[in-house]
């Protein structure tokens, strides 16, 4: 692809990146594939709309409202046939809004949020797949569940609260080099039995393929710088 990036469209992009996942992907072992995931949040209407006729069904979005806003009114149209991630930090008032939703929430990050996710489950007869979100960078403003307690609280979603766990989440520290975070989010789903690998982003979705990434979340590269919020 040798056309300069601002030139590119919507479609060019996606191709682009689905090529790059592919080849990232050769030769990995037990492969199931990747899922992109593209990242919605703050893009404007006509990307959006392109990107649903390049076929894609899997989008990733913030907030619950501006979600609720875009899939829930603009596009409602388009809903049913779509997969929607709720990547951002989700506050328990919130949850049964998520909950009825979302097809995947994957930052399940507290214990509290677990029991409010499972009572606003069986109020409304569905519960989204659920990624729990890792903080393997321990970095004290980022969401994520510490290193040392994801054992104990991947049984305690599980057992404790019935809820279906699919997988790791992590966003690694923006200073450094990704691979090791990467790398120790495989391990732990590994240890625990879980087979979801959600990591990797528009700088780092190849490297994280690489090491196994089953969701890559991809924004800025697939549809353009976003506008500052
Ligand atoms: C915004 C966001 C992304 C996408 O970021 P890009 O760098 O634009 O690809 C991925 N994951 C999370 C959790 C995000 O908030």
């Amino acid at each position: 692809m040798n056309k300069s990036a601002p030139d590119m469209t919507v479609s060019d992009r996606r191709a682009d990146i689905l090529a790059r996942i592919d080849a990232a992907t050769k030769g990995r072992a037990n492969d199931g594939g990747v899922t992109l995931v593209a990242v919605s949040k703050v893009q404007p209407d006509a990307r959006i709309r392109a990107m649903l006729e390049t076929g894609q069904t899997v989008f990733g979005e913030n907030r619950v409202q501006e979600a609720q806003s875009r899939w829930g009114e603009t596009f409602t149209a388009q809903r049913a046939r779509l997969k929607l991630h709720l990547i951002g930090p989700l506050q328990t008032n919130k949850a049964g809004d998520a909950v009825s939703f979302f097809d995947v929430i994957e930052t399940l990050d507290r214990e509290k949020l677990a029991r409010f996710i499972a009572k606003a489950a069986q109020a409304a007869g569905r519960c989204p797949q659920l990624f729990i979100q890792v903080n393997t960078g321990e970095e004290p403003q980022k969401a994520g569940v510490m290193p040392a307690d994801l054992d104990a609280f991947v049984k305690a979603a599980q057992q404790t609260y019935d809820l279906p766990v699919a997988g790791l989440m992590c966003i690694p520290p923006a200073d450094e080099a990704p691979s090791p975070h990467f790398i120790m989010l495989s391990q732990m789903a590994a240890r625990n039995g879980l087979t979801g690998l959600s990591m990797g982003m528009s700088a780092d979705f190849k490297t994280a393929c690489a090491l196994g990434a089953t969701h890559v979340r991809v924004g800025s590269a697939l549809f353009g710088d976003r506008a500052p919020a």
